[in-house]
């Protein structure tokens, strides 16, 4: 599922996928609690799968994250994080684990935008699901 960074919160790209989500959300739930085994259907061949997931275990390292001076120390990046990755030290985020989900939900919920995920984020939007609470 991609969800497209947007200036304004929300955009029509993120709405269709959401959409989709909810299509598909409690089939995928029903294979996980039968602990069902399925191949996903894609057009990609097995060596570029392969090539992928080397591309992402790279990039779920914590480095790439960086925080600028507009960070207030709200600790809700913190807080966001599913896996405990980030500490607040001195009021100012820090990247404790040396990879992550990726998820980007610090980056999302920061209050003040404070956060990028390399250079390739600067300057982007946030985006965050209108059904959720943060
Ligand atoms: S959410 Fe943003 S402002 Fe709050 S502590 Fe994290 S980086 Fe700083
Ligand atoms: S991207 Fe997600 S998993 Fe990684 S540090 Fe941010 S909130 Fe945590």
């Amino acid at each position: 599922m991609i969800l497209y960074f947007s200036s304004t919160g929300n955009c029509k790209y993120a709405a269709a996928a959401l959409e989709k989500a909810d299509e598909l959300l409690p089939g995928i739930i029903e294979d996980i609690v039968q602990r069902k085994r399925v191949r996903v259907k894609g057009e990609w061949p097995a060596p570029m799968l392969m090539m992928m997931k080397k591309a992402y275990k790279s990039a779920s390292r914590t480095k790439s994250f960086t925080v600028n001076d507009k960070c207030v120390g709200c600790g809700r990046c913190a807080a966001q994080c599913p896996l405990g990755a980030i500490t607040l030290t001195e009021g100012r985020p820090h990247w404790s684990k040396p990879s992550c989900a990726l998820c980007l939900g610090c980056l999302h919920v920061c209050p003040e935008n404070a956060i990028a995920y390399t250079k390739a984020t600067v300057g982007h939007g946030q985006y965050y699901n209108p059904k959720t609470t943060r």
